[in-house]
């Protein structure tokens, strides 16, 4: 099989890589693999059924009964199948986000997802974006970034977009689910949040969007041939 590349970009929620992982993606001609809606269709199913994401032996229990799919259209958008139903525009709640972060704590819940997220890099270059990407995932990634903001920029910058779709959007309530999810995603057991030792930091604190893929087209463009 002909090698591929594969760029890891991890970091705490909200700080940006989704957008950033997507527009590097559609440069490069790589896939991109949005990891953290693989946690979100997890806690979804296990919402429908009434588990409560805490509950270790519901999860495991349930788990079984769950297959998750990964399918791209035809622009290259990722979409979520949940046992053979596309759940990618279901997924994308506060609860969900909530869920998912209790739900991915479990050891029982990683492992299944794991050959999966390997089997996408080992088929497509791709730019992965997660919490332990860099860490556990791909730890032989090309390219490991760790792309954060401070906890506060993240909530401003969550509050605006939120206002511009014409939605509610409460800027101390953000900040209170930001700093809860950081936390929880920084001090789980198996896999959590940090940074793997050859990973670049980029801070994006104090900058745009063009300032940031800059900024990394730049990083990648000293590890892969582009
Ligand atoms: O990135 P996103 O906010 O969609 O991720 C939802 C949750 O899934 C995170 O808060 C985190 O707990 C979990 N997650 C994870 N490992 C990943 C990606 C996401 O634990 N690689």
């Amino acid at each position: 099989m002909a090698k591929t590349y594969s760029i890891a970009i991890d970091g705490p929620a909200g700080a940006g890589k989704s957008t950033i992982a997507r527009r590097i993606a559609a440069e490069l001609g790589y896939k991109y693999v949005d990891t953290g809606a693989i946690y979100r269709t997890v806690a979804y199913f296990l919402d429908l059924w009434g588990v409560s994401p805490k509950d270790v032996d519901g999860v495991e229990r349930y788990i079984d009964e769950l297959t998750v799919g990964i399918e791209y259209d035809d622009e290259g958008k990722q979409h979520m199948i949940m046992n053979g139903m596309d759940v990618t525009d279901d997924i994308r709640t506060p609860d969900i986000s909530k869920k998912a972060s209790d739900v991915s704590a479990h050891g029982c819940v990683r492992e299944m997802l794991l050959d999966m997220q390997r089997d996408v890099a080992k088929q497509y270059n791709v730019v992965m974006d997660g919490r332990d990407i860099g860490t556990v995932v791909l730890p032989k990634a090309d390219v490991k970034i760790f792309l954060t903001a401070s906890a506060e920029v993240r909530a401003k910058r969550r509050t605006l977009e939120l206002e511009a779709k014409g939605q509610k959007a409460d800027y101390n309530q953000i900040l209170k689910a930001i700093q809860e999810r950081d936390y929880n995603d920084s001090h789980r057991a198996i896999a959590p949040l940090k940074m793997a030792r050859d990973s670049i930091k980029v801070d994006t604190s104090d900058m745009n969007i063009d300032e940031v893929i800059l900024t990394i087209r730049q990083i990648v463009g000293k590890k892969i041939p582009v």
